[in-house]
């Protein structure tokens, strides 16, 4: 029978972030199961146009840095650090297990095999399912349930002679089409009406089935490092400020969008949605060239010469080509203790930052006593969907924050690690005055935004 202290089910980036972690603090051994044949989870799956949406100096895990901290000085994202390609993310989890993990003789790794529960996996080539005697715990790292439209048929009925395609297959079919229909209004849809608008689609050439409207983030105001510090402490004491003193969830997000914190498509339109998808301003100059926005509700069948969505329909000719961009990517799933027992779930604990968090998750199991101890560290938080779960995240992000905060060696952890987001810089970097003048901003405001966003969140009952 196979033996190992932790059995980790799922070898996507919260896997491996919490693997590396384990392999940096303890001299526990591993084993990882994974259904797809690579690490990389999701990104097997993705697209080969897809990037991050947020710069790769902090995506990945704690003992490896992700591409090379480069300041993009062309195209889209000129002006913010790099964002590496599917391609980059998953040779990186590739490299990282054949260099790092395998080599370290005390990881075993079983790619192409399914988790059946009760600590046995099958193969999925030869059948044989194999029992593992675990010592410490077992690590679910399946939890978000990532779903990417390649790997999910769409959900709507589709008639014979339509042709709908993944993005995956997008640049093998760009001709012959005269109008190009991307359906879902998430980022994937962005992403692919951006490709299309950047490779030559003139934007009368694109329909876009968007059911809701997104607030985005704003890439200028998370971007890491001594360059940007003051813009990022800045945006933090401008959120703060606007939670703060906003008198309805509406003026919220007037204030976060005045201040450039939140971005939308069209100022016109009340946005429903927020999924936490990070965006630069030059993608919405271009996103908003499109004439054709559909705001119908979702789609609920596709013939050749219309397409039915809950709210009305609109014509369509039979040359239309049809990019399915519904998949939901991360599932939206209750919260569950991290800790539990023999088990670790894997979840977001802190807003937006997965690979962070798979690392404190590690770093507070292989140092940390009781799993009361290590629950107070690890709140989990769900992951967002409609617009005011901005002001739940935000509240949760206080909560984690203060608790971090309030403990001085995870404090002094947190402050060196290469995941931790925008707010690292360097440790020896002088305190400018306009730096202690934004913290003042933010001790002022930090207190009455928590009770206000309470307040605001209430007023919704
Ligand atoms: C397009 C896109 C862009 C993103 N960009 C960013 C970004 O810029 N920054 C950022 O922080 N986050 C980003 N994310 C989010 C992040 O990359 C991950 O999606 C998130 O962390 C979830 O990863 P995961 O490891 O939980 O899931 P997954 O990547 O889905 O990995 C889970 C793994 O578990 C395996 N599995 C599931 N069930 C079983 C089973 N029964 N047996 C065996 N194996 C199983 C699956 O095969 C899969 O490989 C992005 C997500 C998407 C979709």
């Amino acid at each position: 029978m196979l033996e190992t202290d932790y059995l980790i089910i799922g070898t996507g980036a919260l896997g491996m972030g919490f693997a590396d972690q384990l392999l940096t603090d303890t001299e526990a051994s591993l084993l990882l199961v994974d259904k797809h044949h690579m690490p990389g989870g999701h990104w097997n799956d993705a697209y080969s146009f897809v990037r991050l949406h947020q710069p790769s100096a902090f995506y990945g895990v704690g003992s490896r840095e992700l591409g090379s901290n480069r300041i993009d000085a062309t195209g889209i994202n000129a002006g913010f650090y790099e964002l590496a390609s599917g391609p980059e993310v998953q040779s990186y989890f590739d490299r990282l297990m054949r260099e790092r993990f395998l080599p370290s003789g005390r990881v075993r790794y079983f790619p192409l095999c399914e988790y059946n529960g009760e600590s046995s996996f099958t193969s999925l080539l030869s059948g044989q399912t194999q029992v593992v005697k675990v010592n410490k715990r077992i690590v679910d790292a399946t939890y978000f349930n990532t779903s990417v439209p390649s790997t999910r048929p769409p959900q709507y009925a589709v008639d014979e002679g339509v042709t709908l395609i993944t993005p995956n297959a997008l640049p093998r079919h760009v001709g012959g089409h005269t109008r190009y229909t991307v359906i879902g209004g998430g980022k994937t849809g962005m992403d692919v009406c951006v490709w299309l608008l950047l490779n030559g689609a003139p934007p009368e050439s694109l329909r876009w089935i968007a059911p809701r409207d997104s607030w985005l983030i704003n890439r200028e105001t998370t971007q890491p490092g001594d360059l940007f510090y003051s813009r990022f402490l800045g945006a933090k004491a401008a959120q703060l400020e606007a939670s703060a003193n906003a008198k309805t969830i509406d003026n919220l997000f007037e204030m976060l969008e005045e201040s450039r914190q939140l971005l939308r498509l069209d100022r016109s339109i009340k946005p429903q949605m927020y999924h936490g998808a990070t965006i630069a301003p030059a993608e919405i100059e271009l996103l908003a060239t499109i004439p054709d926005i559909v705001r119908l509700g979702r789609v609920r069948a596709i013939g050749r010469d219309r397409i039915d969505l809950d709210n009305g329909c609109v014509q369509a000719s039979a040359d239309d080509l049809y990019i399915d961009c519904t998949a939901s990517a991360i599932a939206r799933r209750p919260n569950r203790p991290v800790f539990e027992g023999s088990t670790i779930t894997l979840q977001m604990i802190r807003a937006g930052l997965f690979s962070f968090s798979a690392a404190v998750i590690g770093h507070v199991e292989a140092s940390y006593g009781s799993d009361a101890e290590k629950n107070h560290l690890c709140l989990p938080m769900q992951a967002p969907d409609e617009a005011a779960d901005w002001l739940r995240l935000m509240l949760a992000e206080n909560e984690i924050l203060a608790r971090w905060g309030a403990d001085k060696s995870l404090r002094h952890w947190i402050a060196g690690h290469r995941l931790a987001g925008a707010s690292l810089r360097d440790p020896a970097a002088p305190e400018e005055p306009e730096i202690a003048g934004i913290r003042a901003r933010i001790r002022t405001a930090g207190g009455a935004a928590a009770n206000n966003l309470q307040a605001l969140l209430a007023s919704l009952d």
